[in-house]
């Protein structure tokens, strides 16, 4: 079949009242989940990934062949191309846009800085062009992310907190991203959902993330660095279960363009709204440790190092009342049974048999 017809097939919805997605960043960690989540209901997706390799470009491969398989189609294209996106946009009427593509990580934009304006600045501004000529124009939910709080201090962080101390590049183009968003709504009439997700992790995860990389350190006996904030405070991250962010985005997905605004800035006649989506639960890194090695039944060797200052925050806490309220988000997985599930899919994705300790595939 022609590349329309197989995009036109992949979002059509197979429930009535279901939608029809266009899913950025579809073969990135939580684009997979949130992908499959919707295609599971009925919902029709179509994804969009560049399959970059920020990270393992096979881990992606390997999720848009699950994808495949319950037929998602994910496009090779990236965001940045606005052609490609008018021939998507002519072919298919999506009613909503998850956008998740975005050059994440904070420590890698010290050597890589313009991978962040390419994807999270100019990308962002190329997709949202493209949603706006739309008639009608789809309801956009796009990842923003708790590095937006950067050095605040008052716990827990709310949506209305001051949003003025980013800490790295990373954080500064996601809060200049809900500038941008802002700003489409309010100047043409945009539905915006932003969502600051919180540490994200579970299978299928991004390498780079400190849990996935400690795990695979661990099961081959390397040592794995522990950083300290200054004053030697242990670092705590507000980690939340892959499975609690997709509940919260689809929940989004459900809710956007039907808001009251009571959920954010109402400024146009379609809703700007932005939530946080956590855990409430702050776990420190030494906890994060020990947890893994009681799952993996192997000693970590622990190198520790005081914070280098390249972008991490000490810490992040989640006040998630709002979006409680709004979307009926509850989290329901902790830390403890959440790593269980992850270090499962770790052991059985790089070929590990029982929990000895074996090196990779
Ligand atoms: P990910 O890197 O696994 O997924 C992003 C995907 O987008 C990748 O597959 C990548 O190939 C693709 N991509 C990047 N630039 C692109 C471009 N220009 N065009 C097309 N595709 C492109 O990351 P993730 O953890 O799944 O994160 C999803 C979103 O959530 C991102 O916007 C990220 O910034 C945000 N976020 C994630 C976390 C987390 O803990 N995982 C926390 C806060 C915010």
């Amino acid at each position: 079949p022609s590349w329309e017809r197989q995009v036109q097939a992949s979002a059509a919805p197979r429930r009535d009242s279901g939608l029809s997605v266009l899913v950025t960043g579809a073969s990135g960690f939580v684009g997979t989940h949130v992908s499959l989540a919707l295609k599971k209901r009925g919902d029709g997706v179509v994804g969009l990934d560049n399959f970059n390799n920020y990270y393992d470009p096979s881990l992606k491969r390997a999720r848009q062949a699950m994808l495949n398989e319950h037929k998602v189609f994910v496009i090779d294209g990236d965001i940045n191309d606005a052609q490609l996106l008018a021939r998507l946009f002519d072919a298919v009427q999506f009613s909503h846009v998850m956008h998740l593509a975005a050059q994440a990580g904070v420590r890698y934009a010290i050597e890589n800085p313009h991978s962040y304006v390419r994807s999270n600045l100019a990308g962002l501004v190329t997709l949202l062009e493209a949603c706006k000529s739309m008639n009608p124009q789809p309801a956009v939910v796009w990842a923003s992310s708790s590095s937006v709080y950067g050095l605040n201090e008052k716990v827990p962080f709310s949506e209305s907190d001051l949003t003025d101390r980013p800490a790295s590049l990373y954080a500064a183009t996601k809060k200049a991203g809900e500038e941008i968003t802002h700003t489409y709504n309010h100047i043409y009439g945009l539905s915006i959902t932003g969502l600051r997700f919180f540490t994200v992790y579970g299978p299928w995860g991004r390498p780079d993330m400190a849990y996935f990389s400690f795990t695979k350190n661990i099961l081959q006996g390397k040592p794995i660095t522990v950083y300290r904030g200054k004053d030697g405070v242990d670092l705590a991250r507000d980690f939340t279960f892959i499975e609690d962010i997709v509940k919260g985005c689809v929940a989004s997905l459900d809710t956007a363009g039907k808001s009251t605004g009571s959920g954010g800035k109402k400024t146009g006649p379609a809703p700007y709204r932005i939530f946080n989506l956590g855990n409430t639960s702050p776990v420190t890194v030494p906890t994060l440790v020990s947890i893994l090695e009681r799952n993996l039944k192997v000693k970590a060797k622990i190198v520790e190092k005081e914070m280098p200052g390249n972008g991490d925050v000490p810490f992040t806490h989640a006040n998630i009342s709002l979006a409680r309220t709004e979307l009926g988000y509850k989290p329901t997985t902790d830390l403890e049974s959440g790593l269980k599930r992850f270090v499962k899919w770790y052991m059985s994705y790089y070929g590990y048999r029982n929990h000895a300790n074996k090196s990779e595939r």
